[in-house]
């Protein structure tokens, strides 16, 4: 995926190839993540510089928190027709809903509203539920607004692989308490551990989850998965968030491996079950 423009603030960026299927525009203020997922992808190759390893801290290019919400700010004003268009994505760099991290991610959504900018939170921390103030913060937002705002949780099903994030199912409780609260809900089933535990998680939170984002694990190889294994299993899950009246975007590392399982013209018929990268029915 390419993006037809490019924002390259502080704050907002665009990022490039397969971060593009999370967010056209992304938005970091910190480096470092303390998850210690076994699977992590920052943690190799060049991305791993960029990180900062387990330890959170505000990007350099920030003097201060408040330096950071200022400039983003500006960055949003500066770039309003795409961030309304797209919306943000927080966070390509740390987990955004860190203790150390929620202050500035609310900071971001209470820049975004009246802007009317679409907000994307991603996470695989539970905890901020317990937060009162980010909590109050979030029950003094306007219900017609919660809506643009998406709160989002990676579930892979497999805490063993995850050993210092919230597990899978305070994830999805926390997901449950956004939903019934009125603001907007994914899941990032992504990487697909097994196809087993990626069905487990869609069952058990579809009744919370708007919308789902499902990819397969990087630098495995090639026959990590059995591509008739994978569409059978893809079949049902489409199936599932259909039947719930919820909508799945399939990332390219997945429509890849499956579509060689299809006859011609079936591929495609399965596929308008989906959706597209930005959420619109696949005709
Ligand atoms: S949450 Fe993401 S960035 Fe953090 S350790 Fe896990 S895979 Fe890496």
């Amino acid at each position: 995926m390419t993006s037809d423009f490019i924002i390259n603030g502080k704050a907002l960026y665009t990022p490039k190839g397969a971060a593009l299927e999370y967010g056209r525009i992304g938005c970091n203020f910190y480096t470092g993540c303390p998850h210690e997922c076994t699977y992590c992808y920052l943690k190799r190759g060049a991305p791993s510089k960029q990180l900062g390893g387990n330890k959170v801290r505000l990007k350099k290019c920030f003097r201060n928190v408040q330096d950071a919400a200022d400039t983003l700010c500006r960055e949003l004003d500066k770039n309003l027709e795409q961030c309304r268009r797209y919306g943000i994505f927080l966070s390509f760099t740390t987990d955004p809903m860190l203790e150390g991290t929620r202050v500035l991610t609310m900071t971001a959504i209470c820049a975004a509203i009246p802007r009317i900018i679409p907000v994307w939170v991603l996470t695989k921390d539970a905890t901020f539920i317990h937060d009162i103030h980010l909590m109050t913060a979030l029950k003094n937002i306007y219900q017609d607004k919660r809506l643009d705002i998406h709160f989002g949780f990676t579930l892979t099903g497999r805490d063993d692989m995850e050993p210092k994030a919230s597990t899978n199912v305070d994830r999805i409780m926390a997901m449950r308490k956004l939903h019934l609260m009125g603001f907007s809900t994914f899941a990032s089933i992504e990487p697909v551990i097994t196809w087993d535990a990626a069905e487990k998680m869609v069952r058990e939170s579809i009744p919370y989850c708007d919308h789902y984002k499902l990819g397969l694990r990087s630098g495995v190889k090639k026959d990590y998965y059995n591509a008739i294994e994978s569409a059978g299993t893809l079949m049902r899950i489409v199936q599932t968030v259909e039947a719930f009246g919820k909508t799945i975007y399939l990332k390219e590392s997945t429509r890849r491996l499956i579509q060689s399982c299809y006859q011609p013209g079936a591929y495609e018929a399965f596929m308008s079950h989906t959706v597209d990268v930005d959420g619109k029915p696949i005709k």
